[in-house]
């Protein structure tokens, strides 16, 4: 047989993209299955956009993540968009499939992944988010559509906080409130899953976390963050020692680059080689 020296290219596009860390786990999976794949961290202005969009076909790439600013700028490009990246209104994944672009979102659905891991179940559950981003906003979608209950959203501006509980009542079957984010905020009675879907604790700000009473959270909830660097932040520190259950980040990260190699190269991913590659690179 001839040989192939040929490497299939993914990779992500952004800006700033210098300490986006999904290359070392998508390159650790490659390598744990043998396959001739490169992860590329690619800076792309949003001037240079539409060149590095047509690139994709040019270079035969197999797909790409998006991270910021460019979430929102893909849509005009792809053929295909699955239904929760059309209600979230973001893409961070596109698959190259017969020159067709088709785009998704993974950020939630691996959120969703990484409680499924841990027999966290979602059907029938109150959801509360910190937060109403790009990330609040996939994890309520998600969460909405694997049958939360309801989904209550505190966030600092109102207007974000309103859109995203509008999105979620308008697309799914979840109940969706919006309330304003108080200091010292408490955390709702009856709450099950508590997520920190704010940047609030990233490093090099880790001592930090967010302003809510502590003694509200209870060993029946189940305590989430999206903040990864650290694994294990102030926030969750304080709810597990409250009892509660705690999911890093780092988990939902994972779970997300899990979803996106099986997207790109149809196979599944080594999940415990891949977080085990970040955990070594944040040590
Ligand atoms: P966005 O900028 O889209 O949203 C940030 C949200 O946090 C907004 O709701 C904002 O409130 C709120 N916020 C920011 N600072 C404060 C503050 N000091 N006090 C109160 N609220 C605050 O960011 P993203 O949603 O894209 O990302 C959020 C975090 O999630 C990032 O740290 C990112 O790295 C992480 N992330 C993790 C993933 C994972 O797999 N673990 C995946 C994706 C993201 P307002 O609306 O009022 O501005």
């Amino acid at each position: 047989m001839e040989k192939n020296y040929r490497a299939e290219l993914v990779g992500v596009f952004g800006d700033p993209v210098d300490g986006n860390p999904t290359g070392v786990l998508e390159e650790a999976g490659f390598a744990a299955l043998g396959l001739n794949y490169r992860y590329l961290t690619m800076k792309v202005t949003p001037e240079d956009f539409d060149t590095a969009m047509k690139s994709l076909k040019a270079l035969h790439m197999k797909g790409i993540n998006l991270t910021m600013p460019h979430k929102i700028a893909v849509l005009p490009y792809l053929d295909e968009i699955s239904p929760a990246a059309r209600i979230i209104g973001a893409v961070n994944t596109v698959v190259v499939r017969e020159g067709r672009l088709i785009g998704d979102n993974t950020d939630g659905k691996g959120f969703v992944q990484a409680l499924q891991m841990e027999q966290v179940p979602l059907k029938g559950k109150k959801v509360v988010l910190l937060g109403a981003g790009g990330a609040a906003k996939a994890i309520a979608v998600e969460c909405a559509l694997a049958g939360a209950a309801s989904v209550t959203i505190f966030n600092r501006s109102a207007a974000h906080g309103e859109e995203l509980a509008q999105t979620v009542r308008d697309h799914t079957d979840a109940q969706a409130f919006y309330q304003p984010w108080e200091a010292g905020q408490a955390i709702p009675e009856g709450t099950d899953i508590l997520i920190n879907a704010t940047p609030i604790g990233f490093h090099p700000d880790a001592s930090r976390k967010p302003d809510i009473d502590y003694d509200t959270i209870t060993a029946s909830m189940t305590v989430s963050d999206v903040v990864f660097n650290p694994d294990i932040t102030e926030f969750l520190k304080a709810a597990a020692a409250r009892g509660a259950k705690t999911i890093s980040g780092l988990g939902m990260l994972v779970c997300q680059g899990a979803l996106n190699f099986t997207i790109w190269t149809g196979k599944e991913a080594p999940y415990d080689v891949m977080y085990e590659a970040l955990k070594k690179e944040f040590a």
